[in-house]
């Protein structure tokens, strides 16, 4: 077995779009970022990297790339499981976002049918799990929203 972890941060700001686990969710405050922000998708692709000594997400999809300037991070995910060894399966990926503001509850079953469509694997192998930041630091004062992932891969042949 091999396990990843991964994380990440976007600061937001008035105006933009609010994308999470590729969910558009209704918010007066979206994502600074060079992709579509998908904080969630880019800490889970950050554990799949990790669980199989790949890099990280910066390194496979530089931010000062022209060709990521507003990429759709689910076509990124989709990217990576490609390129994860074929001696290894996703046994089951275990996420947490860590958002102020808007209640992600309503959201997390859409979120969890994307991320196993891309991930390839079962919804019930597929955990996601939001928490606002108690009002206190930057995530809790609703200036940032941040993501955390844990992978486990198995072997493919057992
Ligand atoms: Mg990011």
């Amino acid at each position: 077995m091999r396990i990843g972890h991964g994380w990440d941060l976007h600061r937001l700001e008035e105006g933009l779009p609010l994308v999470i686990g590729g969910v558009a969710i209704p918010f007066e405050k979206g994502c600074v970022a060079h992709s579509d922000g998908d904080v969630l998708i880019h800490a889970v692709i950050d554990a799949l990297l990790g669980a199989a000594a790949l890099g990280n997400i910066g390194k496979l999809f530089p931010d000062n790339d022209p060709r990521y300037r507003g990429a759709d991070s689910r076509a990124l995910l989709r990217q990576t499981v490609s390129l994860l060894p074929s001696r290894w399966r996703i046994a089951n990926i275990d996420t947490t976002v860590v958002l102020q503001a808007p209640k992600l509850n309503p959201f997390t079953d859409a979120i969890r049918a994307n991320l196993a469509v891309d991930l390839q694997i079962d919804i019930e192998a597929v955990s996601v799990k939001p928490k606002t930041h108690e009002k206190v630091d930057s995530v809790g004062r609703g200036e940032a929203v941040e993501a955390f992932a844990v992978v486990l891969l198995e072997s493919a042949e057992s």
